[in-house]
């Protein structure tokens, strides 16, 4: 099962959600855009009031800084806007991919990979943000801008218009080779310096075994093949940062020296293209320097939106994962009279199966032990009956309903699980039982430590229940306790207790086994051991013939 999701649809809402704030930014666009056309325009009629000897009205010249001062007011507006909007787009991603997290089931879970996980909720949520914070709306100002300065240039000077259009596409394709050579090259540089830097500890880390070996010399020459690699990786991007100014400069300088000599000609056909005023020359001079910066961002956009788009892709495959069913509905098995019923079970991870054709049954109130050799899928039992996992197939009934399908809130109801290897959570020690789950009271929370045997010892802690749990504020065999208290203390039906006294001294071992037994009083208890003797009540044998119960 999976919900409709997906980062763009996150976009939308977060649009929809700010509504004022979208339309405050895409205006904010839009003013600074035609803010920064005008001033040219009004130096122009500026110049050519006074070629003709007429005197300049004070307010042009206000007018000329108020203008300029209002494109600047509206660029910092848009860039605040879109500041604003990008921190609530990544929350709003943020929380969504963790909302989808704790609901992939644990075997969806188990099979992805830490560091992959945890590059979709930064960097690609990042590449996101910056696809509308820099890319999306820095390309819709930056074409706008293009498209006034060419259509106020028509206007002014078709010649001038036309030789721009022309060169446009040369300027585009120049600015993208200099930027992809660039970020080649940068890219580049990074890994070089990324295994430059890495050769330097591990050096340290061999230093005895590089010694014995006579390495020294190997291992300065591929530090040295590092570095090299950085320089000449160093040597391009510098190579790139040089050529581009004084390209994009001489350019500029060829277009404004061709339009002005032609402009000069006092040739009549060519006039009716290039003829201008003084004014108009300032002016369009003007905006053939404006126009260089824009077509150099556009490239910059591009590259955004691209690896945006790839990180988009990979928000949504981990949106499309699989889902749990979390519903908790039933689905018409037949009715059993047994706490736990595994029916022709088989399982594997991935190819590997563990669990083939396992069959078994246990009563309400009955104590059972898994036995089996490591390996032999006894844990991976537990996982099925909490619902952790699906079985390949056979069903798993807890209660006569299928284990996957119990509603999350109802499974600490049902089991306690004693894990193999006790696992803390931060906080306190009130946490570690509670689980951060409000609805278990500081009564229950005592009861639990009372049963265990360690209410008196928490008593005495600097903060009693709320004390800050550090990996040395108990001793193994008082975890091991902890965690038989985070079983009991949602008082559930049914006990799993993995190997819970593996590696416990006789002495604690018989403490922690009291507090079993007073923790287990009038419930279900399936324990797991491997170690013959420690066994309680009937065994189910698993491993070789899976299905047998003794
Ligand atoms: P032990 O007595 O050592 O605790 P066990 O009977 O509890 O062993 P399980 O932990 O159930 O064994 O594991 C059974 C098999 O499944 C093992 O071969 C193990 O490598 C494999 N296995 C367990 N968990 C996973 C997992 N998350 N992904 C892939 N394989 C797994
Ligand atoms: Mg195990």
């Amino acid at each position: 099962m999976k919900r409709n999701e997906s980062a763009m649809r996150v976009v939308a809402e977060t649009i929809r959600a700010k509504k004022g704030l979208s339309l405050g930014i895409v205006l904010a666009v839009g003013a600074a855009v035609a803010a920064s056309l005008c001033p040219p325009l009004l130096l122009g009629r500026v110049i050519d009031a006074m070629t003709a000897g007429e005197g300049v009205p004070a307010v042009w010249a206000i007018g000329y800084f108020a203008l300029l001062a209002l494109a600047g007011l509206m660029e910092a507006a848009r860039e605040s806007g879109l500041t604003v909007f990008g921190q609530a787009m990544t929350h709003a991603l943020r929380s969504r991919l963790m909302e989808k997290m704790t609901r992939l089931s644990a075997d969806e879970l188990s099979r992805q990979e830490p560091g992959a996980v945890a590059a979709r909720f930064v960097s690609d949520v990042d590449t996101v943000e910056s696809l509308f914070t820099g890319g999306i709306a820095g390309m819709a100002a930056d074409a706008c801008k293009i498209f006034g300065i060419l259509a106020v240039i028509w206007l002014r000077n078709r010649g001038l218009a036309l030789v721009l259009l022309l060169l446009l596409p040369f300027l585009f394709w120049f600015t993208r080779r200099v930027q992809r050579g660039m970020l080649a090259a940068q890219m580049a540089k990074r890994r070089a310096v990324g295994r430059a830097s890495s050769l330097v500890p591990e050096t340290l880390k061999c230093i005895r075994t590089i010694r014995c070996l006579g390495k020294e010399d190997y291992m300065a020459g591929r530090y040295d093949e590092a570095i090299d690699v950085g320089y000449r990786a160093m040597e391009k991007t510098n190579f790139y940062d040089a050529i581009y100014s004084p390209v994009i400069l001489t350019l500029n300088a060829v277009v404004v020296a061709v339009v002005m000599l032609l402009s000069a000609s006092g040739n009549a056909r060519v006039l009716t293209l290039f003829g201008m005023s003084a004014g108009t020359a300032v002016a369009v001079m003007n905006y053939i320097g404006q126009i260089f910066a824009p077509v150099e961002s556009l490239g910059m956009e591009i590259q955004t939106i691209q690896s945006a788009i790839a990180g988009v892709k990979r928000i949504d495959e981990f949106f499309a994962r699989e889902e749990r069913n979390p519903t908790g509905e039933a689905c018409g098995q037949e009715p059993t009279d047994a706490a736990v019923e595994l029916r022709h079970v088989t399982f594997g991870y991935d190819e590997h199966i563990v669990l083939d054709d396992l069959s078994f049954r246990i009563l309400p109130g009955e104590r059972v032990t898994l036995v089996g050799r490591t390996g032999a899928g006894k844990s991976t039992v537990f996982k099925l009956l909490m619902g952790l996992y699906t079985p390949g197939s056979g069903d798993v009934l807890i209660d006569g309903r299928p284990a996957a399908a119990m509603a999350e809130a109802e499974r600490r109801r049902v089991f306690g699980y004693v894990e193999q290897t006790f696992h803390a959570v931060p906080g306190t020690v009130r946490d570690q039982m509670t689980l951060y789950d409000d609805s278990i009271d500081d009564e229950a929370v005592r009861r639990a430590a009372a049963l265990v045997g360690l209410d008196k010892h928490i008593e005495t802690l600097p903060q009693g229940y709320d004390t800050p749990c550090t990996p040395a504020l108990f001793s193994q065999g008082e975890w091991q306790l902890i965690s038989i208290a985070r079983a009991a203390v949602a008082d559930p039906k049914i006990m799993l207790l993995d190997e819970i006294t593996a590696n416990l001294d006789a002495e604690t071992e018989q403490c922690v086994l009291r507090a079993l037994g007073r923790a287990s009083e009038g419930r279900t208890v399936i324990s797991i051991s491997h170690r013959t003797g420690a066994e309680t009540g009937r065994l189910i044998m698993l491993g070789g013939h899976n299905a047998a119960s003794a």
